[in-house]
């Protein structure tokens, strides 16, 4: 049972991990304020164990080639079947993999993110991934049908069901969906994978002022409604920013907000209709002052680049950046921007919001003029969870806690919830040995 869970893990190995990382990266105990809890250090004897469990191969002990295993972001493992729209597959297949095997099949994974050719299909579940099309699809809570997972006393959890309704007792699998590998290691998962939508339309908008934004965003909802699959903002810092980083130009020149939109459907005609004429309306109404669409697969892609470039080009320059992945109600969604870029304005170059803004999901990011400190971190952490509290928002839309967040737990959960929480993480790795740090201190 272990060596199962190893194999997938060590999948990896065999190169599929994008390493973006040109030196080697601190400690985790050098950067956050973590401490090492009282675990054993890797030895001789484990690595021997290991070796003869998995082959030699498969065991990687020089540190340069460790090291891309060892940073996050800044296979091969087989899918077992997939038919009548439900996807079985191992957690190591990569989401950009399984979606092209869904293809064949004219579905499509109802899980899509900037990271799909690098991230598995493991790390989504364990990170409740949203990506770019929740607003059509949903969550992961809602998709996934059923998952294997190892326990920490390595028994195989089997929740494998591949039934849309099954109301027989505790749904199992969600404790595992977003709990970042600290209950189970998810080993197996079955995906329900909707039709693939034939023709896709995006429109790419500039708007004057952030309420605009908000207008059209109730315009889009009213008249699109049924064939929207996503709703992105970009502030005008994150367009210039890529322009100047990236070299990659606003296709309709410079404006203080943009929207890109989505819409997707089986029926061309209908859905270019309706498009066409929430762009028409949206102009009349003088809330958009200029926008372009597309419907060719490859300026499709060309518009959607820019959104997918932002994160990508904020890796340059990686060692002054600050990233918050926040929700916030739609009212306060630019307010907190205003707010932080107001609190940084000594020390920061630049303060820059984009996101998935059909679900209230904010990427706020300061660049800063020197490279980030501890003390300057944990101002900002203070300053944010002050305002996500007061706007009632939350600080993890997508990205989980992980070790970064998890001493803000106790100011953002009621007492009872969290005690529940750490009650079922003794219950389920009575050790800790799952992800240690991860989610609680
Ligand atoms: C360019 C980029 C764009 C992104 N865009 C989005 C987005 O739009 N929406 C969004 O929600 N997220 C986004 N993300 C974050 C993304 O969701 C996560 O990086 C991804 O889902 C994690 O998958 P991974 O395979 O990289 O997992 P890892 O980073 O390897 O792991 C993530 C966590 O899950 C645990 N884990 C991994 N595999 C398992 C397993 N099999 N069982 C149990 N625990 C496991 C790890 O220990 C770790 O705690 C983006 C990331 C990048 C780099």
């Amino acid at each position: 049972m272990f060596s199962k869970v190893l194999k997938t893990y060590t999948g990896r190995a065999n190169g599929f991990y994008r390493n973006l990382s040109q030196k080697l990266p601190e400690f985790t105990k050098n950067v956050f304020d973590v401490s090492r809890g009282n675990y054993n250090y890797i030895n001789d004897g484990h690595i021997d164990y290991f070796r003869r469990v998995l082959g030699t191969n498969r065991v990687i002990t020089n540190p340069e080639d460790a090291e891309k295993y060892n940073v996050d972001w800044f296979s091969q493992d087989s899918i077992l079947f997939i038919c009548l729209g439900v996807l079985v597959c191992q957690a190591g297949c990569i989401l950009e993999t399984i979606d092209n095997k869904a293809a064949t099949k004219d579905l499509i994974v109802p899980l899509d993110l900037g990271a799909k050719g690098s991230c598995q299909i493991g790390g989504n579940v364990s990170t409740n991934a949203g990506g770019l099309r929740l607003l059509r699809f949903g969550n992961l809570h809602g998709n996934i049908l059923g998952l294997e997972v190892v326990k920490a006393d390595g028994e195989i959890l089997d929740c494998l069901g591949t039934l849309k309704k099954d109301n027989t007792g505790y749904h199992l699998k969600h404790l595992f969906i977003g709990s970042e590998g600290t209950l189970g290691f998810v080993t197996k998962v079955s995906i329900q994978c909707p039709s693939r939508p034939k023709y896709i339309n995006v429109a790419f908008l500039g708007l004057q002022n952030f309420n605009k934004a908000l207008k059209t965003l109730k315009l889009l909802r009213y008249r699109l409604g049924e064939i929207l699959s996503a709703i992105e903002m970009i502030d005008y810092c994150s367009m210039d920013f890529i322009k100047n980083v990236v070299g990659q130009q606003s296709p309709i020149g410079d404006y203080p907000f943009y929207l890109l939109i989505e819409t997707s459907g089986s029926n061309a005609l209908h859905n270019e209709e309706k498009l066409n004429s929430f762009l028409e309306e949206s102009l009349q109404k003088a809330l958009v002052l200029n926008g372009t669409v597309a419907n060719e697969p490859n300026k499709v892609q060309d518009i959607w680049s820019i959104r997918e470039n932002i994160p990508n080009g904020f890796q340059k320059v990686a060692s002054k950046m600050l990233y918050y992945d926040v929700s916030v109600p739609l009212a306060h969604y630019y307010t907190i921007v205003d707010d932080v870029a107001d609190y940084a304005k000594d020390i920061s170059e630049r303060v820059f919001g984009f996101g998935h803004i059909g679900d209230g999901n904010l990427h706020l990011h300061i660049q800063l003029k020197n490279d980030l400190t501890k003390e300057v971190k944990s101002n900002f952490d203070s300053f944010i969870l002050e305002k996500i509290v007061r706007y009632k928002g939350s600080i993890s839309a997508e990205h989980g806690v992980g070790f970064t967040k998890a001493k803000l737990m106790d100011k953002i959960k009621p007492p009872s919830t969290l005690k529940v929480m750490k009650d079922l993480k003794k219950l389920m790795d009575p050790n800790g040995i799952l992800n240690p740090y991860k989610i609680f201190i």
